[in-house]
């Protein structure tokens, strides 16, 4: 097996359904001109068969909330010398604002560039999300094509 040396200090999402690890790692956008990643796709998983991983190097503090909406099942450790400090339990969030993009051609943030795009949780179980605006519906348990927005790093900073 493929062996990536442990991390001093950082983020480690394990446990990541194989495939979305991909998705997960475009969301999130991490800077790679300052941060180390790593990505291993298709490991061997107990648990599930195949599973994704993504190593984060030297970053502790941003904000995962919104992953449990791309893969609810993956876990999120912060690493601090080189030990697990915090386990972060994703979960299925009842409302995200600007994590997945609209399909349908009419709806309003298909049309206005600058209106976000929020998506309602109304079946928990079947993880389905509604669009606020259009009411198309999502099912983030399916084969979604919806395509996933960047995180806004600097935007979501001066928000604070
Ligand atoms: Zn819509």
């Amino acid at each position: 097996m493929l062996v990536i040396n442990s991390i001093e200090k950082g983020i480690v999402i394990d446990h990541i359904t194989a495939g979305l690890g991909a998705k997960i790692l475009n969301y999130l956008d991490i800077d790679t001109s300052e941060h180390m990643i790593a990505f291993i796709m298709n490991a061997p998983s107990k648990k599930y068969g195949r599973k994704d991983m993504i190593k984060i190097n030297d970053v502790t503090d941003i904000d995962l909330s919104d992953l449990g909406l791309i893969d609810p099942k993956a876990t999120v450790n912060i690493i601090e010398g080189h030990k697990v400090v915090k386990k972060i339990r994703l979960e299925i969030p009842e409302r995200v604002v600007d994590v997945i993009r609209c399909k349908n051609p009419r709806c309003v943030t298909s049309i206005e560039p600058n209106a976000p795009h929020v998506f309602v949780l109304i079946d928990k179980e079947e993880r389905e999300y509604k669009c606020e605006y259009c009411d198309d519906i999502v099912s983030m348990k399916g084969d979604w094509q919806n395509e996933i927005m960047r995180k806004e790093w600097l935007r979501n900073k001066s928000r604070k």
